[in-house]
């Protein structure tokens, strides 16, 4: 096994891992990959899985269109948002989606994620696009508007699928999973403040 792939291997792992320890993820939903350095490759979590039971033995490597290369389990249906955002920006190493709850709340009512705290406003530089997609997961054909958003904001660290979940993006697995943390983190401030700025009538 060369160092790259180990190297993508352990940080899957781990991300997968601290995700779970998280919670912003509950049962078999949500998804994550990492890119394999050097190689049009990348590891995918396996379909039906939760976070919390990935191992070196369900691990699936796909192409960047989402075909099985090697493991012994379906990969995420997810595949095709993964692999095209990997195609399109090379410095995007690890994607971390989740079902969160506070993610998907201000999805529903509103355009963007607003750096609300001064972490947010250091971290990600701007604030994050909603895309509202209308399929259960990102198809090719609604792939242009994730696309659009994106391009729109360069170096943007992630975007939120409306009634959905968060997606995170940044050069590992790890990474991406503290991303997504602080994605829902804000959220969750984000929701919580609109109720106080009422209730002071601000
Ligand atoms: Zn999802």
């Amino acid at each position: 096994m060369n160092t790259d792939f180990l190297k993508a291997k352990n940080d899957f792992l781990e991300a997968a891992k601290r995700t779970y320890d998280s919670g912003i993820q509950t049962g078999t939903g949500g998804n994550l990959s990492v890119r394999i350095p050097n190689t049009e490759l990348m590891i995918v979590k396996p379909s039906g899985f939760t976070y919390g039971s990935c191992t070196e033995d369900n691990l699936c490597i796909t192409d960047f269109d989402g075909n099985l290369i090697d493991g012994k389990f379906k990969p995420t249906r997810e595949c095709t948002l993964h692999g095209n955002i990997y195609k399109r920006y090379p410095h995007v190493g690890g994607i971390v989606h989740t079902h969160s709850v506070y993610s998907i709340l201000i999805s529903m009512y509103y355009e963007q994620l607003e750096l609300v705290t001064l972490h947010s406003e250091l971290k990600f530089g701007c604030p994050l696009p909603v895309v509202d997609v209308a399929t259960q997961s990102v198809t090719p054909e609604e792939l242009p508007k994730v696309f659009e958003a994106i391009d729109a904001n360069p170096g943007v660290m992630g975007f939120l699928l409306k009634r959905h979940g968060l997606v995170a993006m940044d050069k590992t697995a790890v990474k991406a999973g503290q991303t997504a943390e602080l994605i829902e983190e804000t959220a969750q401030i984000q929701w919580e403040k609109h109720k106080m700025d009422l209730l002071l009538k601000k």
